[in-house]
């Protein structure tokens, strides 16, 4: 990712990014990943999702629960992080996504493979049905200009 100007932005009100210092009350500067640092006493502060990760990278087990009751930010922004995949936890960890479908844990997105795979098969199919109608009348199509061509040089022979 290269913007991260405009994640810090675009994810200043979603994440409740910290406006001053905790201890001194003077401004603080963006550090990356949802870390601030005061200009002043050097005193860092998160947002919601610098103290997710921070969380989950000291316990890369923990479920959106956990992580929530510790950390403080509300589950919903955390299973909201994760959808976007801008958070994924590690492959050994226990449950805290769920499939959408199936309901198996998986690590990001909204699927797991079987069910991710499933329904790009189904995208596919559905893309092969709107080409086919595409072709049928794309074939009607022809057929009109060729009838008009007809009409065309039948009309051109007559007023020959
Ligand atoms: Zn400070
Ligand atoms: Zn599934």
């Amino acid at each position: 990712m290269s913007s991260e100007k405009f994640d810090e932005e675009y994810f200043a009100d979603t994440y409740h990014r910290p406006e001053i210092c905790e201890k001194c009350g003077a401004k603080l500067e963006f550090v990356g990943v949802g870390a601030y640092r005061c200009i002043k006493c050097r005193h860092e502060m998160y947002d919601d999702y610098g103290k997710v990760r921070n969380y989950l990278e000291k316990h890369p087990g923990a479920n959106a629960g956990e992580v929530s009751d510790e950390t403080g930010v509300a589950e919903k922004t955390i299973t909201h992080m994760l959808r976007e995949e801008r958070l994924q936890v590690s492959k050994d960890s226990k449950t805290f996504l769920k499939c959408e479908v199936c309901g198996k844990p998986i690590i990001s997105g909204k699927y797991c493979k079987t069910c991710g795979d499933l329904a790009k098969a189904a995208d596919k199919k559905k893309k092969e049905q709107r080409e086919r109608k595409k072709r049928e009348m794309m074939i009607q199509g022809v057929g009109m200009v060729t009838h008009e061509d007809d009409g065309k040089r039948r009309f051109d022979r007559d007023s020959r």
